[in-house]
Parts: C-alpha cells; sequence; structure tokens
C-alpha cells in the first residue's frame, strides 16, 4: 500500500555514488523522502519538519558503515531517532496507583475507545497486578454508554459502580469514591463522558470531576488513525485537565502510527499503551520501537 521509506531512499542513493561519509547534499535528498514518508505515515507538517532538521545535523557527516548502503545508514539514523522522540523515561505501563484507592480518570472524546479501554486497563490491572478495580461511568447522557461499561465489567469480572438514574458526573464521581473507600477497592477508575467535538460544556464538566477526584493519573485515549487531529485534541485535553498519559487505540487499523510521534512531540506526553483491536485482552504495552518501524513503513 505505501513505499516503504527503506525502499525509497534506496532508489535515491542508487543514483549517487557511494563514498566513505554522507554529504550535505545526500543527506538533504534523504531527507526530503524521509519527510514525503512522515507526511504519509499521519505525521502533522511541524512535527515532520522539525523531526528531518534533528535528523539533519545527525546525519550529515556519518561515516557510512561498509556492509550498508547509504540508503541503510540514513534509514537507521531516523529510524533510532524515532524511537529517541517516541519514547518517554521509565517504563510506560507502569501506572501510579499505589495508595489506594487510586483514582485513574479516562478523557477522550466520543468514539475514541474510551469505554473499551477502561475495561481492557482494569482487566489488565486485574489480572496482572491482582488489583480490586472499580469502574464508573460519568457519561450521564447516554445511558448506553453506561450500561456497556457495566456489560463488560460483567464480562471480565470488574465491579462498577450501580446507576443511579439522575445523578450528575460529579456526583458519580464522589460516589465512586466513597465505594471505593468503603469497599477496599486498589483503584477507581472514572470513565468520563466524551463528545464528538471538544467544548467548553466537556471541559467544564470534566474539570469539575478532576477536582473532585484529584486523580493519579489522566489518560487520554485518542483513535490512532485521526493523525492530525489527535495533536489538537490532546493539546486540548492537557491544556484543560492535565493529562498524565496517552492510550492510542485502533493501532490495528491500518494506519501508520504518525499521530504517536506528532502527540509525544507536541505535547510531551508518553503513550502508556496501545489498542490493538476490541477483545478485552486487546492491549499492549506501548513499544517506541515497533510504532517506530511502522511510521518507516
Ligand atoms: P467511547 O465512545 O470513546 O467510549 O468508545 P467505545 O469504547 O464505545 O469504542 C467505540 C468502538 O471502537 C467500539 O466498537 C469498540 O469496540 C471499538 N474499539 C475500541 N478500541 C479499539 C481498538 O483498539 N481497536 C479496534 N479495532 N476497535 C476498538
Amino acid at each position: 500500500m505505501f513505499e516503504s521509506l527503506s525502499e525509497r531512499l534506496g532508489g535515491v542513493f542508487d543514483r549517487l555514488t557511494k563514498q566513505g561519509a554522507l554529504s550535505a547534499d545526500d543527506v538533504k535528498t534523504a531527507l526530503r523522502e524521509v519527510r514525503v514518508a512522515l507526511l504519509e505515515a499521519d505525521v502533522s507538517l511541524p512535527v515532520a519538519q522539525q523531526f528531518v532538521k534533528s535528523v539533519e545535523g545527525k546525519a550529515t557527516g556519518a561515516s557510512v558503515t561498509k556492509s550498508v548502503t547509504p540508503g541503510q545508514q540514513v534509514v537507521k539514523i531516523v529510524h533510532d531517532e524515532l524511537i529517541a522522540m517516541l519514547a518517554g523515561e521509565g517504563p510506560a505501563d507502569t501506572l501510579k496507583i499505589d495508595n489506594p484507592p487510586a483514582p485513574i480518570l479516562m478523557v477522550g472524546l466520543q468514539g475514541s475507545g474510551k469505554t473499551t479501554t477502561t475495561a481492557k486497563l482494569a482487566k489488565r490491572l486485574k489480572d496482572r497486578e491482582g488489583k480490586r478495580v472499580l469502574m464508573a461511568s460519568l457519561d450521564t447522557n447516554r445511558p448506553a454508554a453506561m450500561e456497556q461499561l457495566q456489560i463488560l465489567g460483567t464480562q471480565i469480572g470488574v465491579d462498577t459502580l450501580p446507576i443511579i438514574k439522575g445523578e450528575t458526573a460529579v456526583q458519580i464521581a464522589k460516589r465512586a469514591k466513597q465505594q471505593a473507600t468503603l469497599g477496599g477497592y486498589d483503584v477507581y477508575m472514572l470513565d468520563t463522558a466524551g463528545r464528538l467535538h471538544i467544548d467548553e460544556v466537556l471541559m467544564d464538566e470534566v474539570q469539575a470531576v478532576r477536582d473532585v477526584a484529584n486523580p493519579r493519573e489522566t489518560l487520554l485515549v485518542v483513535d490512532g488513525l485521526t493523525g492530525q487531529d489527535a495533536v489538537n485534541v490532546a493539546t486540548e485535553f492537557d491544556e484543560k485537565v492535565g493529562v498524565t498519559g496517552v492510550v492510542l487505540t485502533r493501532m490495528d487499523g491500518d494506519g501508520r502510527g504518525g499521530a504517536a510521534l506528532s502527540m509525544r512531540a507536541v505535547t510531551g506526553k508518553p503513550i502508556r499503551f496501545v489498542g490493538l483491536g476490541e477483545k478485552m485482552d486487546a492491549l499492549e504495552t506501548f513499544e517506541a520501537e515497533r510504532v517506530a518501524g511502522r511510521i518507516l513503513g
């Protein structure tokens, strides 16, 4: 479907004479291809430009090892730089959930996969870390979404806060906190309401819930196929509610995952997990290497 970066650069360098080191001209030619490859992978333009600039300095004058072609050498430099940019400090999947009950706030737009991810993460914490988790849906506008979380909870064997009609999101958050404390839960997860677009009402509500819950982690769930849009969503949510990590969903799809690089570069927030399907086990720790390979094609 896409021409891989290695193929692109192979073509470029076949036309150039082999030299011991990469000349400034070689690098410039190659980086044009890199930029196109990044844009095709849905990396936003400013981020692609910034990336190319940072690689340019590293690649110019770099010696070409005998065993590889100049094209392969540039791909390696680009690959290493991508990993450096994508990877955060410390293990990405270590959530701050000591001191029970630890609140985790799940935020994001409607349809991003927030409810599914809440349940997947709850299951992961239960199965892998033996945590007792309580989940609560705060989506008072969409009773179906509240029921969906309940159904998933039953399916994975994780408790959900009983639904009481007519409560506000803040009231539900308070009740979740109370029940988590009284019930001896390790973690309680608040699945906030999403909207199709970011608006003030949504942000006000998420802020009010955040103030009540004082979350240990605020995870932003973003559809990994949304590319450029993902950056705007991440920036807005981070400015308004303070995000501690990102979960990229639908990474099982055809997308090249450029959103990951853009979000990381623009917000500096670590990507913690990736969603790889609709099933409850389809959540994996984010691995920079895998996504870098995918962006390069
Ligand atoms: P919400 O509105 O943000 O809560 O979104 P939902 O959790 O209801 O998810 C919307 C749809 O996306 C559902 O059909 C999910 O099964 C699906 N979904 C969620 N995460 C993933 C994922 O990682 N991969 C795929 N293929 N589908 C997903």
